[in-house]
């Protein structure tokens, strides 16, 4: 069957081998589903896929290996869900993420995000982009997620008149990393959304094909960007219809509960187990998070109970090391074609050196510098830069060890380790 691989990417798809393996990318919106949802993804993945979905720190789903022939009915599946992969990858609105797990303001988040997702998916006057265009939104500054971001919403408080945002532009990984810079504060929805659209439109028309917003940035500077959007002329202003449908209200903080999932793989058997406990105990909501585990939100105390011990049976009660430290892992060479290395492998020899001080700090590895797990936002972040020839050998990863402190980026502290470097490293890691 011939693959038009330009074709799929904006439906959500990329090649992951020259056999035409594919991976589909499910936009989850604010990374939240229904149980049917979840059932109809599990579905998926045992029906076309290898009984895995990977959960990304993007709060997306994807399921990797399907076969061509299979791309449309796995589409129509989604579709009578309510879930698309549309504009999951190539040059349109990425899905819209949540990043915040469970923190004053999030609620609105959540709903904001939703709505964002709502007016941007699938519709044409967004897609065909230079690149892929990311926007998030927050309740609040920790994390750093909007620097990331080429539009990055931060909740930041209630006036009279509605809730107001501040709004972060032009960030990004990848291999030049590049901090937002602080666009607008204090904007209400309408003028948040005015500007969303006037932003992308500029961007439309003054990048060059394959590049981010940051690009453009660092070509015209941010006084002519400014001058730029202030005459750019959006093609539509579309107000984001409210509507009725999913939306996360959390009773209270105690009364949220984590399912760690190591690398945020999940086989689709337990996805379909999480489900069903989301529909006994809790509002009948799963929360994919930006650190790639799930969340579920049982409906009182004794619900909370229940559910934690059927947490506990089924191996999610955050006893293992693998669940109780914080790893974001991007799926690498198991995966990935641009993977340089085994991401999962590597983790687990980590988790197996670290000392106890350090399981409290946060980690994330990549298995290329397009940095998908975000290193730079960790305390510890492990970027493969490079795989190379030792001696008659075969060639082998390169590691960048970055580390965070500030409220920035993390910045290398070491480069060209082998993983027998970094393992050393990081065994005395304070
Ligand atoms: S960081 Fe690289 S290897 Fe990992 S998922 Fe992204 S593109 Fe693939």
């Amino acid at each position: 069957m011939t693959v038009d691989l330009q074709t799929l990417r904006i439906d959500g798809i990329y090649r992951q081998n020259d056999n035409n393996d594919l991976m589909l990318r499910i936009k989850i919106p604010g990374g939240l589903l229904s149980p049917v949802q979840a059932e109809a993804i599990a579905a998926l993945s045992e029906r076309f896929s290898n009984q895995l979905l990977h959960l990304t720190s993007r709060g997306s789903i994807e399921l990797h290996w399907l076969r061509p022939e299979n791309v449309e009915e796995v589409g129509r599946q989604l579709a009578a869900v309510g879930l698309t992969s549309r504009g999951a990858c190539g040059g349109a609105v990425r899905g819209i993420s949540c990043s915040t797990t469970v923190a004053p303001g999030f609620s609105v988040a959540q709903g904001l995000a939703r709505r964002l997702h709502r007016h941007f998916s699938g519709n044409p006057h967004f897609e065909g982009l230079p690149k892929k265009f990311k926007i998030s939104v927050d309740a609040g500054y920790s994390g750093a997620r909007h620097l990331i971001q080429d539009a990055g919403i931060v909740h930041v408080g209630t006036a009279e008149s509605g809730e107001l945002f501040d709004l972060w532009v032009a960030g990004g990984l990848g291999r030049e990393p590049q901090p937002a810079f602080l666009f607008a504060e204090q904007l209400g929805e309408g003028q948040l959304l005015a500007l969303l659209e006037a932003i992308i439109h500029l961007y439309r028309q003054h990048t060059p094909a394959g590049k981010r917003l940051k690009h453009l940035l660092r070509e015209i500077g941010e006084e002519r960007f400014r001058e730029l959007l202030a005459t750019a002329s959006p093609e539509v202003v579309l107000q984001p219809s409210r509507g009725i449908g999913l939306k996360l209200k959390v009773e209270a903080e105690e009364r949220v509960l984590e399912a760690r999932i190591f690398a945020g793989q999940v086989s689709s058997s337990d996805f379909r187990q999480l489900a069903d406990l989301a529909r006994r105990y809790g509002n009948e909501q799963l929360l994919v998070t930006a650190d790639q585990n799930l969340l579920l939100f049982p409906a009182g105390p004794a619900a909370t109970l229940c559910l934690r011990q059927e947490l506990a049976q089924l191996g999610f009660a955050g006893e293992r090391r693998d669940e109780q430290v914080n790893f974001r892992i991007c799926p690498g060479n198991h995966e990935c074609r641009m993977g340089l290395a085994p991401t999962r492998v590597v983790a687990r020899k980590i988790l197996d050196i670290l000392p106890a001080a350090a399981l409290d700090l946060t980690f994330a590895i990549c298995g290329c510098p397009n940095s998908c797990s975000q290193p730079q936002l960790a305390d510890v972040g492990i970027v493969t830069t490079a795989r190379r020839a030792e001696g008659e050998g075969e060639r082998q990863p390169r590691f960048a060890l970055y580390r965070r402190s500030g409220a920035g980026f993390g910045t290398a502290t070491a480069t060209e380790l082998t993983e027998e470097d970094l393992l050393a490293q990081l065994s005395r890691i304070a």
